[in-house]
């Protein structure tokens, strides 16, 4: 197995954390070391953030590593583990820091770990541009078990932002046999569902924004529904939940002070519209998110909507640890994705 350092510029392409995650689950599950340097220059405010510090710390229990560079602004790291590690491990990411983007910086890694693992993370359980948590457990983790994962996940606590306070479960138990990935169609539509979170506003937010996706898609009322809870702080997030055969998808929008609740709707509905009006069974985010987990297991292949800069850095951060190409193939109706297996 290569195991020489890997050197990462993270201003490359997109520019963002997800190249230091990705970094992370790739040095774990093939015990490459790797520096990085130019950490999210890409942004407005570059360097370590409380969500990508958490990432490094957990990361960095999982594989008992040398780590330098852990500190929050950071824009240099050097991450050298010694292994990868199941055992139950807790973390706080602080704040709103999504916990389901801390998840996916480890969690892929674990499925190569030495025994099973429990994971505890504390922070935004629905925190802007970042997976919610039910996307992790209805989009994302149902791929992983299609290839052979045992993952299961819970919210025990609903976080927002600014406050956070959220609380996810997972547990995962080590791969025993990988299987090849094949999602090139969505089959049959088998169940809908609009998901209205309400934390510490009133009501009457949630029941407006289901009014609207109503109207919009004539979903009945049994598959609408407002959840309210006790969360540190005040928070709103509609969440659409499209289920098909092969395939979940889930839409998010997020209320924020000024917008109206309408609006908000209006706007996690578009996204689901156009999910809906095309054919290809995986939505952008997805896209991006599920060639990690394909390209350490058995690979694959899968239909995309269409490749963001996020899915087109991911592609050349997986180069460099794994050496593999992933290609990406314009056809009718979206962007095949195919992911050469690691163990072929
Ligand atoms: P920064 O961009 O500030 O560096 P970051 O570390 O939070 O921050 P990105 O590198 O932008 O993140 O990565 C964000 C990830 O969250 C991507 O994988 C993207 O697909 C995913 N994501 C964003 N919005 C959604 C959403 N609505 N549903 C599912 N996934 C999402």
């Amino acid at each position: 197995m290569n195991s020489n350092p890997v050197t990462i510029d993270g201003s490359v392409g997109e520019g963002g954390g997800q190249i230091l995650r990705s970094a992370l689950a790739l040095s774990l599950a093939t015990g490459r070391p790797f520096r990085m340097e130019n950490i999210r220059a890409g942004r407005k405010k570059p360097g370590l953030l409380r969500q990508h510090l958490a990432c490094v710390k957990i990361a960095g229990q999982i594989g008992r590593a040398h780590v330098e560079g852990a500190e929050l602004g950071s824009t240099t790291l050097v991450f050298e583990p010694n292994g990868c590690f199941g055992g139950r491990y807790e973390i706080q990411v602080g704040t709103a820091g999504s916990t389901s983007l801390v998840l996916q910086a480890v969690l892929p890694a674990l499925l190569f770990a030495d025994g099973p693992s429990e994971l505890v993370v504390e922070g935004g359980t629905h925190a802007k541009s970042a997976p919610p948590f039910e996307f992790l457990r209805d989009a994302w983790m149902p791929q992983l078990a299609r290839m052979g994962a045992q993952v299961e996940t819970r919210m025990e606590r609903a976080g927002f932002f600014p406050a956070g306070g959220g609380r996810v479960y997972v547990r995962v138990e080590p791969l025993k046999d990988p299987k090849p990935l094949d999602l090139v169609d969505r089959g049959e539509r088998t169940a809908v569902e609009g998901l209205a979170h309400v934390a510490r506003l009133p009501r009457t937010v949630g029941e407006r924004e289901l009014a609207v996706v109503r109207t919009r898609f004539g979903w009945d009322d049994a598959s609408l529904r407002v959840k309210e809870h006790q969360s540190a702080g005040p928070g709103n997030a509609l969440v659409l939940r499209i289920a098909h055969e092969h395939v979940t998808e889930v839409f998010v929008a997020y209320g924020a002070v000024g917008i109206p609740a309408e609006a908000v709707a209006k706007r996690a509905c578009r996204d689901a519209r156009n999910w809906m009006k095309a054919e290809a069974p995986v939505g952008v985010h997805l896209a991006d998110q599920l060639m990690l987990p394909l390209a350490l297991a058995a690979g694959g292949r899968y239909r995309a909507v269409g490749m963001t800069p996020h899915a087109r850095t991911n592609i050349d951060t997986l180069a460099l640890f794994l050496g593999e190409t992933i290609v990406a193939e314009p056809v009718d109706g979206g962007v095949d994705v195919r992911v050469p297996p690691r163990w072929a």
